[in-house]
């Protein structure tokens, strides 16, 4: 029974297994055909097939085939043929999704051959010149990139930097390509025919090119196209070319192509061929994935910049502001900054380093600073606080808070010499409480102590701020009273007295009263006043207390 359940479900994963496989990747890999007019190690052949890789990276998605015509070098008519025959037999084994042929041989041999070795299969061209839409009567499946030096731009621009141009000298060879750009540009130059001299030379050894350049006019401008091949049929490299002519030559030179940029040539607006190669693949891209639309697409590619050398333009005093905006200078020295860009960047570093640290140091120090003068300030004040109490303490009676004897002496003195000097008044009070050892005996010492503070409150209370009251002794007080006359001083006595009289003490029935002897000033020594004073005080006491004697 199981057996015969299982075996349906084992064949429908086997089946979506196979399908699975069979839809993958590896079974869709696309195959393209690059075939090339010339050989591998050609700048500009191999640049070409760098712009192709730029679009499709070396994967299994896509698989790239290369051919190579081989046609700079070899462009006999039985050389071509043993190759048409070669790649008769080639084209038998692989089938391929597009191809892409790069410049006029291979286009051409495309054009002729195509239909025949690989039949409905999608063509992209790049690096074509001299272009005509009638090759492509009757052709289908086929689109491009076409090789369009832009020689009138390139001539404005010769006219503007040397408008004492003598002669435009055009150096060009006899290959297809040499031929097929001649035609290009004689069609500009018949625009050209009364505005300057021009000769080309394209059927040259090397030995008469440089005799010829060395008998150039010094106004004379190379335009320097295609040099692949001299007279004598041998095959030039780009880099041959350019160094035959600038071993010899000291006129500038101008170019369509950026194989010789950075190699001697001045400027030009200039085709790339890795650009030419990259829109080919892009093309061939999108016919893999379906897209192409082969009527509309032929791009006509007239180089997309103007390119310069720096080096060139500084030997013809030619500055940036001659050339066209936006154009692009090769062998450019570096800036200071971009040669020492990273030991700029190292020193910025250290440098902001350094800086916050010493940050950090004045901030912590600065921190510190202000702890200290905080402290300081505190102890300052301290200081002050306690010199202050310490005065206080001196100059002040502990018990009644009144002037002590010694100050109430040193005060008496000042005020003597400001009256004397002055001619002023000033009167002294001398007072003593009555029967005080009584309170004493009958309500103890520190009772008296209250009472003597009490008194003294009454005393500080009732005299003006300008007088100065003193504890002269155990319960005798000295009051100095400037600005004050003996009738004056016997008023404020008595005022004294009457008040002491009045208060009532909590504790002493009948209260206290005091004796008291006041003085003027007569031009004696302090002493001498405080003994009349107290004299009076004497006579107050005898007089029977509770009284002021003047
Ligand atoms: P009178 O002056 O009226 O003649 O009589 P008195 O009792 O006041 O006599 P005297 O002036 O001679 O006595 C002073 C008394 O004052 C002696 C002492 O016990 C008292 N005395 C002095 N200084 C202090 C003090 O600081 N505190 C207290 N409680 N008593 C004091
Ligand atoms: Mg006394
Ligand atoms: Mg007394």
């Amino acid at each position: 029974m199981g057996v015969i359940r299982i075996k349906p479900l084992i064949i429908i994963l086997i089946l979506i297994f196979l399908f699975m496989i069979l839809s993958s990747d590896v079974f869709a890999q696309k195959k393209i055909l690059v075939l090339h007019s010339y050989h591998q190690g050609l700048e500009w052949t191999d640049q070409i097939s760098e712009g192709i890789r730029s679009v499709f990276p070396y994967n299994d998605k896509v698989k790239i085939f290369y051919e190579y015509l081989d046609a700079k070098r070899n462009y006999s008519e039985k050389y071509y043929d043993k190759l048409i025959s070669l790649y008769r037999e080639k084209a038998k084994i692989i089938n391929f999704d597009v191809i892409i042929v790069s410049d006029n041989a291979a286009f051409n041999f495309i054009l002729e051959y195509g239909e025949e070795l690989y039949p409905k299969t999608p063509i992209v061209f790049c690096g074509v010149n001299n272009f005509n839409s009638n090759f492509l009567v009757n052709k289908e499946d086929i689109c491009g990139i076409v090789e369009n030096a832009d020689h009138r731009k390139i001539i404005d621009l010769i006219l503007k930097l040397h408008p004492n141009l003598n002669e435009l000298i055009i150096i060009n060879d006899q290959t297809l390509t040499g031929k097929n750009i001649q035609e290009e540009l004689k069609v500009v130059l018949k625009d050209y025919k009364n505005k300057i001299e021009y000769e080309i030379w394209d059927t040259f050894t090397l030995n008469d090119l440089q005799n010829r350049l060395i008998s150039l006019d010094q106004n004379d401008v190379i335009y320097l196209l295609v040099f692949n091949r001299d007279r004598a049929g041998n095959f030039i490299s780009y880099n041959q070319g350019i160094d035959i002519i600038k071993s010899v030559s000291k006129n500038p030179i101008y170019g369509a192509w950026d194989f010789y940029l950075g190699k001697g040539i001045l400027g030009g607006k200039l085709i790339s061929a890795q650009a030419q190669g990259k829109e080919a693949a892009l093309m061939a891209k999108k016919i893999i994935n379906g897209q192409q639309d082969f009527r509309e697409k032929i791009v006509f590619d007239k180089g997309s910049n103007f390119y310069f050398d720096y080096l060139e333009l500084k030997k013809y005093n030619i500055t940036e502001n001659d050339l066209p905006a936006g154009s692009r200078i090769v062998n450019q020295p570096d800036s200071f900054f971009k040669k020492n860009n990273r030991y700029l960047l190292w020193g910025l570093a250290f440098l902001i380093f350094i800086i916050l640290i010493l940050i950090i140091i004045y901030y912590l120090k600065n921190k510190e600073k202000e702890k200290l003068d905080k402290l300081n300030l505190e102890l300052e004040q301290k200081v002050k606080q306690r010199t202050r109490e310490l005065e206080k303490m001196t100059i002040t009676d502990e018990l009644t808070d009144l002037f002590n004897r010694r100050h109430i002496l040193d005060l008496l003195e000042i005020e003597i010499k400001k009256a004397s000097r002055y001619n002023r008044n000033l009167s002294v009070i001398m007072i003593d409480i009555d029967f005080f050892k009584k309170v004493n005996d009958n309500h103890g010492h520190q009772f008296g102590d209250k009472v003597l503070k009490i008194l003294s409150d009454i005393l500080q209370q009732n005299t003006r701020n300008i007088d100065f009251v003193g504890r002269y002794g155990g319960e005798e007080f000295l009051i100095i009273l400037p600005e004050t006359d003996l009738d004056q001083a016997y008023l404020v006595a008595e005022k004294l007295r009457k008040t002491v009289k009045e208060t009532q003490i909590s504790g002493l029935e009948s209260g206290i009263t005091i004796s008291c002897g006041a003085a003027q000033f007569e031009d004696d020594l302090g002493h001498q006043l405080i003994k009349r004073a107290d004299d009076l005080l004497y006579k107050a006491k005898a007089k029977g207390r509770d009284r002021v004697e003047i």
